[in-house]
């Protein structure tokens, strides 16, 4: 689905995010400025209705003192200064008394004696501007009646609220709507900017799955924004899938390369076993020969699974209280044999018994691997010392040599699968041995270092805490 570019903005999140914020600026803004007008008219209200009673007091006053003529006299003396007032008496019988009003007040049909029957106290009337009649502000009335049934009413328009009420609609309208049009301008832009990073990390996930080049990375951002760090997070992450896959792929190649050479000299002396019709022996011992290959490449395998198992956390261990200092003596028993052979001085330093919840079978091949290891890389003559220490927070097991060493280029890499160091080639081995100690050792919780001095010797130290998590 390809969209053009108004219709992915429209679409964006960014754009979303900002309708949202303006619905709700909007929403307030209508909010304050309601809550701000109808305050206003309610204050005009009062002081209009104000004016008009005090005037109609006035009127009351007048009336009780002198009868119309006193009102009709006040009201000819002021004219036209106070032409704003509508004023009109009339009596019992429903005839007028007096009558003075503004020119819009004509049009508009006061109610008069029939509304209000007998009336108590002070009657408000409100008449709506009305555009038939050309009544443009809001007419207000009190009407009173006196003792003798006359009605008095004091009248009056709220012209100058009217104004201000409309001033005030038109500012919201000339102000609040351009601010708004624009607010939704600018944010739109700017929440176009902010989502950028996340449209980069989109780009860089499209060019991924479209070429499969894992090499493509989300471009630098130097800022310290979450953006700016969730970019580098997933540039991370990408930098770490690619080399588990690179590893994986290295893993395959070398375990296709490395099962070659034993399954090739198996298939060569089964043959020649095969051609040679005459001698039994020679049979017999190629078949011996292809028994020892077979086993070579089911160890190989066995241990590749071994190691893949404990790394994803699948491995069963059957954890025991184990005293290793008693574990350790016994593979080196094992290994006397082999270390005198080749010349090199094996011995121990088993301080007491030190108890840990172990698996006895996996942590006795840990330690064989590192023996064994320590003596096949130390030339005649060396000397390989192994050493159990224990406190109450862990176990120690060090197995220290003084044989060709590690440079400091390959001590990462020696716990890879299949891993074989340049100068170990002469010697057997899988390159399996390391990355199984370090499975296991991980799978139980514990940690193994190496420090490693090429020509001097090499020392690998195994932690393994006294309560695993
Ligand atoms: P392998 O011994 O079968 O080659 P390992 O996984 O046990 O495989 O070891 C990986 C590499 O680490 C070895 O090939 C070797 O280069 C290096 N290595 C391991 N132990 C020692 C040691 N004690 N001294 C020197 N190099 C060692």
């Amino acid at each position: 689905m390809s969209l053009n570019p108004l219709e992915r903005f429209t679409r964006s999140f960014g754009f979303r995010l900002n309708l949202w914020y303006t619905a709700l600026f909007t929403a307030t803004a209508l909010l304050v400025f309601g809550g701000f007008y109808w305050i206003t008219d309610r204050l005009l209200e009062a002081k209009d209705r104000e004016v008009i009673a005090a005037r109609l007091n006035e009127f009351a006053t007048l009336y009780q003192a002198g009868g119309a003529p006193a009102i009709a006299q006040v009201v000819s003396e002021r004219g036209s200064r106070d032409g704003r007032f509508f004023v009109r008496l009339i009596d019992s019988q429903n005839d007028t008394l007096f009558f003075d009003a503004p020119k819009e007040w004509i049009k508009a049909e006061v109610w008069g004696r029939d509304y209000f029957g007998n009336l108590h106290g002070v009657k408000w009337l409100d008449i709506p501007p009305d555009d038939a009649r050309r009544i443009e502000a809001n007419l207000k009335v009190a009407s009173v009646m006196f003792s003798d049934g006359t009605l008095l009413q004091v009248g009056a328009s709220s012209q100058s609220g009217e104004l201000l009420r409309r001033a005030m609609r038109q500012s919201f309208v000339g102000i609040v709507v351009p601010v708004l049009l624009l607010g939704f301008g600018v944010g739109a832009f700017l929440s176009h900017r902010a989502m950028h990073p996340v449209r980069q990390m989109v780009d860089t996930v499209q060019s991924i799955i479209r070429t499969g080049d894992l090499g493509a990375r989300v471009p630098g951002d130097r800022s310290d924004d979450e953006f700016a760090g969730l970019g580098r997070l997933f540039n991370h992450m990408l930098d770490k899938n690619q080399s588990l896959i690179r590893g994986m792929k290295e893993s395959l190649d070398n375990v296709a390369h490395d099962l070659r050479t034993p399954l090739t000299r198996l298939r060569g002396t089964a043959e020649l076993a095969l051609q040679s019709t005459t001698e039994p022996d020679l049979k017999t011992e190629a078949l011996a020969d292809c028994v020892e290959e077979s086993d070579r490449v089911l160890s190989m395998l066995k241990a590749l699974m071994d190691v893949a198992e404990a790394e994803a956390g699948a491995m069963k261990l059957d954890r025991q209280p184990t005293d290793l200092s008693q574990l350790t003596r016994e593979v080196i028993e094992l290994y006397e044999y082999v270390a005198e052979e080749r010349q090199v001085k094996l011995e121990s330093h088993l301080n007491g018994p030190c108890v840990a919840a172990v698996d006895a079978t996996r942590m006795r091949q840990v330690i064989a691997n590192l023996v064994d290891n320590a003596i096949k890389y130390t030339d005649a003559g060396g000397a390989v010392a192994v050493t159990v220490e224990c406190n109450d927070s862990a176990t120690t097991l060090r197995v220290k040599d003084s044989g060709m060493g590690i440079p400091p280029e390959e001590q990462s890499r020696i716990w890879d699968r299949l891993y074989r160091g340049d100068k170990s080639r002469s010697q057997k081995g899988l390159g399996l041995g390391l990355s199984l100690v370090k499975a296991v050792i991980e799978a139980h919780g514990g940690t193994v270092r190496v420090s490693s001095e090429t020509g001097k010797g090499s020392e690998f130290a195994v932690t393994l805490p006294a309560n695993p998590g």
